[in-house]
């Protein structure tokens, strides 16, 4: 629905948006020369190391790393994607965006959705003040308070109570004017009456939990009994504005400390989360009845990078965690087991409990594969066949971490675990040797390469390589000089970073003629990760400059002529072995003088 958002448009809102007034209205900022400082909002500092830069338009904090222009700090704040943060900001600037690349359909689906918010925002002031003041809310009132809950979570999460009587709502709505097709036949808030009868409500005599999205606008309800009859729980159904895979409950409340902490607890019940946000844990999220999807991991993912699984101790709870550990994994975000006593859930135990004991239970909390490896050689027992079996179901979740780092330290494990041949492991789990440089002819079976030959590639740039790139972006930045030096040599012989490296293909191509930096052009064409990178250089006083720039410059092409030759050298390496195995004795000598001559190269002083 988001439409395309032509660049012309970028550039207005961006003219009309001041990053300051925009950062300030989140965070207290101080004038310090040319920059604006703030405690950074992205983690957490008691020295503030946070930069807004007015002249440029641009922030950067220097305790994270976090970065970027007006949009990038909507989208971390807000958790948006980047259409929807041009729209947000659109807004806040007064900027008319057309809608007109919709069709008629898509317009109507979107007033159609506008008006089931508001319908849902209507049955969810209706409810809350059942709660909170109408004679009917009595028995909800009383429950609540019975769970040791005030006013004050009430309100905070705009809890309700559906009173006991059939038309409640369907009345209510239709005394403001609503049709009741919204209600009934789309949102299913309302039953269709039949044999003549009337509609009548679906939740009577419930507890309402508004199921909020990311943008605290109600789109579902959960309801739950106040004595133990059953079904415990109802929810409202899915929806063109509620899809259960997507919304997370509590999201709206809980982002902020999130972000903060950079963790987020992911439990599964309603209560659960409100027993967590009431003993000070405000970074509690829970899956609306339905087991943790890619979807919901992609959006935690917005606000955190760590997770704390925290679901009920007994079968079912085991098998969400390891539902969940698989999507987790796959997104790249890493996750931690809570462990209680059997058929505790974080409600109960928070009844007998304090905050402080739950926190330490927290600190003890272990990776989700570690918990999944004991759980297989437990179920799997100590049986020879048991530890295969056990290794085979490790091995399938092993090849879902993205980092092979980790990977390697799980496959030692298992290894220990299972008493099997770790090379055979590592060969099963499909860890890929460097195999696509090599110019092999279809290989004899060959020995698993020994580690040595397994160097870790996708070469980390050392700090100081960095440090030399980033100068050299600078010095870009600030002199056309520098930007047609670097152009000449062709970026590729001076960046071996590729974010880097497409700064500096940035900065070539957006400088005109008379060698003028088009920077919000610039900024446009960058991805986020880029972005941060080059704000950090751009807050940066250009007095470092004053460091040697020819040193700069021959420093980054001296890094990557060394990361060349490391890699000719693997490559010459596997080709001597094969010259070998060939038996082919001038291959061998060929192969070894090049290697002599890169091996010399490569220790030759700066
Ligand atoms: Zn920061």
């Amino acid at each position: 629905m988001t439409g395309l958002i032509g660049e012309d448009k970028i550039q207005e809102i961006r003219e009309r948006i001041d990053i300051v007034e925009l950062v300030s209205s989140y965070l207290p900022l101080k004038r310090s020369g040319a920059n604006h400082l703030g405690l950074c909002p992205f983690h957490s500092e008691k020295t503030p190391s946070f930069n807004v830069n007015a002249p440029r338009q641009i922030f950067h904090c220097f305790g994270c790393g976090v970065g970027g222009d007006a949009f990038s700090f909507v989208m971390r704040m807000e958790g948006l994607s980047f259409p929807e943060a041009l729209r947000r900001l659109a807004e806040r600037a007064g900027v008319e965006i057309e809608e007109e690349q919709l069709t008629p359909a898509e317009e109507q689906q979107r007033q159609e959705k506008e008006r089931l918010l508001r319908v849902s925002e209507v049955a969810a002031t209706f409810y809350h003040q059942q709660l909170l003041d109408d004679p009917q809310g009595a028995e909800g009132r009383h429950y609540l308070r019975q769970r040791g809950y005030e006013g004050e979570t009430v309100r905070e999460f705009g809890l309700g109570y559906a009173p006991d009587s059939w038309q409640a709502l369907t009345e209510h709505l239709a005394g403001k004017g609503f049709e009741p097709k919204w209600a009934r036949d789309i949102l299913g808030l309302v039953r269709a009456g039949r044999d003549g009868r009337s509609d009548y409500d679906l939740f009577r005599r419930r507890l309402l939990f508004p199921i909020q999205d990311s943008r605290g606008r109600v789109v579902a309800f959960g309801g739950r009994v106040l004595d133990d009859s059953l079904p415990k729980y109802i929810n409202s159904p899915e929806s063109p504005i509620y899809h259960k895979g997507q919304i997370l409950y509590g999201l709206y409340q809980a982002k902020e400390a999130m972000r903060h902490s950079e963790t987020g607890i992911v439990v599964e019940g309603y209560f659960d989360q409100l027993a967590l946000y009431r003993a000070g844990f405000q970074n509690a999220v829970a899956t609306c009845g339905t087991s943790l999807t890619a979807e919901h991991a992609r959006l935690l993912k917005r606000y955190c990078k760590k997770l704390l699984l925290f679901f009920d101790q007994d079968k079912a709870g085991r098998k969400a965690t390891f539902r969940a550990m698989e999507v987790l994994l796959a997104e790249g975000l890493s996750a931690s087991v809570v462990e209680l006593a059997a058929d505790e859930d974080p409600d109960s135990y928070l009844a007998g409990h304090t905050a402080e004991e739950l926190q330490a239970i927290f600190d003890r909390a272990r990776p989700v594969l570690q918990v999944f490896l004991d759980h297989c050689l437990t179920i799997h027992g100590d049986s020879i066949e048991g530890k295969a079996r056990a290794a085979e179901e490790m091995l399938g979740k092993l090849r879902l971490l993205p980092s092979e780092l980790e990977r390697d330290l799980y496959l030692k494990e298992l290894a220990r675990r299972t008493g099997l041949d770790e090379n055979l492991l590592k060969k099963k789990a499909g860890s890929r040797p460097p195999a696509a440089r090599t110019v092999s002819k279809p290989a004899a079976p060959r020995p698993v390469a020994p580690p040595q030959q397994q160097p870790l590639r996708q070469a980390v740039a050392s700090g100081r390589e960095v440090k030399a790139q980033e100068l050299l972006l600078h010095l870009m930045k600030v002199d056309a000089v520098w930007r047609q030096k670097v152009a000449e040599e062709k970026p590729a012989a001076l960046f071996s970073d590729a974010d880097r490296r497409a700064i500096a293909e940035g900065l070539i191509a957006n400088s005109d003629e008379k060698g003028c930096l088009e920077e919000e052009r610039l900024l446009n064409s960058l991805s986020e990760s880029q972005k941060a990178i080059l704000s950090g250089i751009i807050v940066k006083d250009d007095q470092v400059l004053a460091e040697d720039p020819l040193r700069t410059y021959e420093d980054c092409k001296r890094t990557v002529e060394l990361g060349r030759l490391k890699e000719r050298q693997l490559e010459l390496a596997e080709l001597i072995r094969q010259a070998e195995q060939n038996g082919d004795g001038e291959e061998r000598a060929k192969y070894q003088r090049e290697l002599s001559d890169a091996q010399k190269k490569t220790r030759m002083p700066r």
